[in-house]
């Protein structure tokens, strides 16, 4: 990592985000586009006080209680989130046994095959997005395009970091849709089933530990997580907190 940036930097968590997408986009993996996506996400994170919030957490827990009662979960990956996270991405698809799809809303094939790469290179043993060889209904021509073997015939798909349009389409197909998303009034935000409002550096590896705690839970207790939840409920009051500083 960059040995510019002092570690007793005040700002040095936010400064090595930024060191690890800008290296990201070096490499090929992140593109321009998800550099700023980047900028608009941290604005929010600042307003929620760069940490786990309390609506973010119930909405982790009814993410992980939604993946572990899936029958076939599958992961989204772009070019940020493999930037960031990909040890993660690997360990949380392990231990959830979802499989990992790279899926583009600025899609070169290169870009593909580099991040295919990159999370292999970070021990995935499989990942999907190569070939995509389906259609999300209602979304026009590239933008559409992703594995028939994986968010395609998903049932939950874990979208860190999604567009709002695709987003959509994809609840629209009666899929869950869980988003990492730290903007609360984006359209991906307000159109996922559960939108955890954090930031992915926590939310992913917040997700992990607590696979294991509530994989003992009974699962009538999974059950309730899952049906009493409500995402619009969730999501006004963080932007009630928002409002209050
Ligand atoms: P939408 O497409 O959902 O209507 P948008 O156009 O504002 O919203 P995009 O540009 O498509 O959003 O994607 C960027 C989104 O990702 C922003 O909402 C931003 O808050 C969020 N974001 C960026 N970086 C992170 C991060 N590290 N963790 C979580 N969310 C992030
Ligand atoms: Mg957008």
């Amino acid at each position: 990592m960059n040995a510019m940036i002092p570690k007793d930097h005040p700002r040095y968590e936010s400064l090595m985000i930024r060191e690890k997408l800008v290296n990201g986009f070096k490499a090929g993996i992140v593109c321009t586009e998800g550099l700023i996506a980047h900028g608009r996400g941290e604005a929010f994170d600042y307003l929620i006080g760069e940490k786990t919030i309390e609506p973010a957490t119930m909405a982790t827990k009814v993410a992980v209680a939604a993946m572990l009662a899936a029958k076939h979960p599958v992961i989204s990956v772009n070019g940020n989130t493999a930037a960031l996270v990909s040890d993660e991405l690997v360990g949380l698809s392990e231990k959830i046994g979802a499989q990992l799809e790279v899926n583009l809303f600025h899609k070169t094939e290169e870009r593909v095959d580099k991040i295919i790469h990159h999370l292999k290179a970070h021990g995935a043993k499989d990942v999907l997005g190569k070939r995509a060889d389906a259609h999300i209904p209602g979304i026009s021509h590239e933008r559409a395009k992703v594995s028939k073997e994986g968010i395609y015939s998903a049932d939950v798909v874990l979208v860190p970091l999604e567009d709002g349009d695709r987003c959509e389409a994809l609840t629209d197909m009666g899929k869950k849709t869980i988003a990492i998303d730290l903007n609360p009034l984006s359209r991906t935000a307000q159109t996922a089933s559960v939108t955890i409002v954090d930031n992915v550096v926590r939310a992913i590896p917040n997700m992990i530990k607590l696979v294991d705690e509530m994989r003992v839970l009974p699962e009538s207790e999974l059950e309730h997580m899952r049906t009493s939840y409500d995402n619009k409920a969730m999501l006004e009051e963080v932007i009630r907190r928002i409002k209050m500083i």
